[in-house]
């Protein structure tokens, strides 16, 4: 595909002596079918009403690639009050960012409003054009021309434009010489795009993984001085781009980018202090592998088991410290991961939910093993049963010494209640059977690394 696409390139682009390269139809791989029914609306109904628009951004590059787009990005003329009067279901968002979110259906359509650079700003409004000392933009609200906003983008790759009624792509910044060459770059001075943005690091890993690019040299140099900026983004913002990062199919790829470029670390400081160590290295890298082989078969991907396996490592030294003093395991357990949670949220502001469902799964790491009397039957009815039990397998196939527990748990989920009893009653009796009793003497057997 791609070669198909750098032949039909090659030689039929024109280019104005300073606008884009203009990519006729025929000489591309684009149709206009291939474009959402919402995203082909949206630009028809700002036409209609006099504004200009484009597709862009992700959805032309994935285009280009052969990929199936994850959703379609419109970029006009229109400020974003315009395009809220001409679409029913249209809402304004963001503040640093303001966009429309066009709603038809369950698709939602991303709305851009042209950026310019913030010397546009002639009323200096602090709502348009904010920067804090160290050159991050905090507004990034100033508008302008396409050929500004192209400028603004943060990869060559990233500021083609698609018309869907023209059938031309317009490529702005050598984007379609990026994409045969497989390299990823930044648009303008990498260190100055990096300060007012530290984000585009993050997605300078996301993008290098999910398509298998490299960075370009100019693109990768100042990562190192300017990864520690990330600090300076809110725990909200980072934790979407979070998800962004391990749920996007190529979870295990971006994790090896993060940690090449040193920017795990910004994102996970507790877990890249132990990244070293063998085991939680296994285990967090086949948690990766396994979120990637589930999306990919479209199986259900929820975040707290990612965040579980993530902050794992952390949990199990945190635990020590509990057991030490004597704690029980459970309850080590329990206050390790609360421990290790409050940490997270300052960096990824991991919402409730998931939290509540991390701290569930993990807590079933401590009980499956406890499977006598009607326990067994009590936890394979926990909603978080299966969540917890996939969880064990990592574990197991990250090389924790369990005694068989998966393949029990996995026998016992095949059977009938017949069996399963039967199952129950060859298990060894418990000596912890003494309920008052809640710390027991026994080191837990299935407790790694202790
Ligand atoms: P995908 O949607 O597949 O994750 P994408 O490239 O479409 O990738 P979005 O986050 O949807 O990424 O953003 C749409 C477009 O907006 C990008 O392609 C890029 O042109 C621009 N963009 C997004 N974030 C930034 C940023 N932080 N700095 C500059 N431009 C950005
Ligand atoms: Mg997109």
């Amino acid at each position: 595909m791609l070669k198909r696409i750098a032949e039909t390139l090659g030689f039929k682009k024109k280019r104005k002596s300073s606008g884009p390269h203009i990519v006729p139809p025929g000489s591309h791989p684009i149709e206009p079918t291939d474009i959402s029914r919402a995203a082909s609306e949206v630009v028809i109904g700002l036409e209609e009403a006099g504004y200009k628009a484009y597709v862009v951004g992700g959805c032309v590059r994935d285009l280009l690639l052969g990929l199936k787009p994850k959703d379609f990005d419109v970029a006009t003329d229109a400020t974003p009050e315009q395009v809220k009067t001409i679409f029913r279901r249209a809402q304004i968002i963001g503040r640093r960012f303001r966009i429309v979110h066009v709603r038809f259906g369950r698709e939602v359509i991303e709305v851009t409003t042209f950026r310019a650079h913030h010397t546009n700003n002639p009323g200096k409004d602090k709502n348009l054009s904010r920067q804090s000392k160290e050159g991050m933009l905090l507004r990034d609200n100033v508008f302008g021309s396409i050929d500004e906003d192209a400028s603004r983008r943060d990869f060559s790759i990233n500021a083609m434009y698609y018309h869907p009624t023209d059938n031309t792509i317009y490529d702005y910044a050598d984007g379609l010489a990026d994409l045969e060459q497989k390299t990823l770059r930044i648009i303008g001075d990498a260190a100055t795009r990096y300060r007012e943005d530290p984000v585009r690091m993050l997605r300078a890993a996301r993008f290098a993984a999910k398509l298998n690019f490299d960075l370009d040299d100019n693109t990768l140099a100042p990562i190192a001085e300017y990864a520690s900026l990330l600090s300076d983004i809110s725990s909200a913002r980072l934790f979407d781009e979070s998800l962004k990062l391990f749920m996007s199919g190529a979870a295990f790829a971006t994790y090896e980018q993060l940690r090449q470029l040193a920017l795990f670390a910004e994102l996970f400081p507790q877990t890249n202090r132990l990244i070293d160590d063998d085991f939680y290295q296994k285990l967090i890298s086949q948690a990766m592998r396994n979120t990637d082989t589930r999306i990919n078969n479209r199986q259900r991907v929820t975040p707290a088991f990612i965040y579980a396996a993530l902050l794992w490592p952390a949990l199990v030294e945190q635990r020590k410290a509990y057991t030490a003093k004597g704690d029980s395991p459970l309850y080590a357990l329990q206050q390790a991961g609360s421990d290790v949670i409050q940490q997270q949220i300052k960096r990824t502001a991991i919402p409730r939910r998931f939290t509540t469902m991390m701290k569930e799964i993990w807590d079933l790491q401590g009980r499956l093993n406890k499977r006598n009397g009607q326990n067994a039957a009590r936890l394979f009815s926990h909603p978080r049963f299966r969540a917890a039990y996939d969880f064990l397998l990592l574990r197991e196939q990250a090389g924790e010494q369990t005694h068989g527990l998966g393949e029990w748990w996995t026998l016992y989920q095949e059977v009938d209640d017949d069996e399963r009893e039967t199952m129950v009653a060859a298990l060894p009796k418990q000596k912890s059977g003494n309920k008052r009793r809640r710390r027991p003497r026994r080191k837990p057997k299935v407790d790694h690394a202790s």
